[in-house]
């Protein structure tokens, strides 16, 4: 066991539950409340209402993965915080693009920036990050970003050891990121099993998937959503059911990466995207199913849905003594 900070303050990791690794409660761009394209009361309406939902289906807990430069808002949090039965762990990190104001930054800078909103809270409030996140997708092929983007890594994992929380990654898996990443942690003494490589199961190339597992990490096949119709998300399954029949079951988190309010890819008239408020209902409602009708054992289940995260954020908290 160990403790974990949740918006509404901290709990235990066995109260933790099933629970979905990747999700946004509100997201877009940092800065975004500061324009009028932005509504707070919508944001908080909307991401209330798919807690709920999800509540519903089964899900105790949502990692929130939204950097403040990918549009994390505190006040979301604030004003949730106690509408719903949910558990909701908030992150710090830096998303895909690095801001320019970050990329001179070595990684004790990123670091310290880090701690501050893992040990006294965020944008002034005092709900602390349970989680470290960072984006590495196709802005690693730019030369002025990947140093940036490296070097975020490394104040991650310090930051990771320093605070005791876990790192998730958004990772693009054609360029074969988690290997990268994977090399980076090891450098700066990280237990690799306090680190989820996202977005695996965008990848179709299952000794990459595995290689991760093997290598120690948790898996995030966290990327789960109605847009990309049902013979993919039946693709997206058999990935998970693959990778659990390999015996890495302890080693997967699912969710959706699904938004319950979000400017990004939003109308060409502006504002929020439309989103279902069953956006986090997918995956208890139809992976688990499928994953069961194809022959996963409610064990392998609870593993992917409740064990895997919580040994990520005890690996971690035992980093820190
Ligand atoms: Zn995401």
């Amino acid at each position: 066991m160990a403790m974990i900070q949740t918006i509404e303050g901290p709990k235990d990791t066995a109260d933790l539950g099933p629970t979905l690794a990747h999700e946004h409660l509100c997201s877009g761009f940092g800065g975004m409340d500061h324009t009028a394209i932005f509504d707070l009361d919508e944001a908080v309406r909307r991401a209330t209402a798919a807690l709920l939902e999800a509540y519903e289906a089964g899900i105790r807990t949502v990692i929130d993965c939204t950097p403040v430069d990918n549009g994390r808002q505190a006040a979301v949090f604030e004003r949730v915080a106690g509408k719903t039965p949910m558990n909701v762990i908030a992150a710090v990190g830096v998303y895909r693009a690095i801001p320019i104001s970050y990329r001179a930054w070595d990684p004790d800078t990123y670091a310290a920036y880090f701690l501050r909103d893992i040990e006294q809270g965020m944008e002034r409030t005092g709900i602390r990050a349970g989680i470290l996140k960072i984006a590495w997708d196709i802005e690693t092929q730019l030369e002025a970003l990947r140093g940036p983007l490296e070097t975020a890594a490394r104040g991650a994992a310090r930051a990771a050891k320093a605070g005791g929380v876990p790192i998730t990654c958004h990772t693009a898996p054609a360029e074969r990121h988690g290997d990268r990443l994977i090399e980076i942690f090891q450098e700066e003494g990280l237990d690799l099993a306090a680190v989820t490589i996202g977005h695996t199961n965008d990848s179709t190339d299952m000794d990459y998937v595995i290689g991760l597992a093997k290598k120690g990490a948790n898996v995030g096949l966290d990327r789960f959503t109605p847009r990309r119709g049902e013979e993919e998300m039946a693709r997206r399954s058999q990935v998970a059911l693959d990778l659990a029949n390999a015996g890495y079951a302890e080693q997967i988190s699912l969710g959706h990466d699904g938004a319950g309010y979000s400017l990004t890819g939003g109308p060409a008239t502006g504002g929020p995207r439309a989103e279902d408020p069953k956006v986090w209902r997918l995956v208890p409602e139809w992976e688990l199913p499928w994953l069961r009708a194809h022959g996963a054992t409610e064990d392998q289940i609870d593993a992917m849905m409740v064990r895997s995260t919580r040994r990520t954020f005890e690996a971690a908290a035992a980093m820190k003594h």
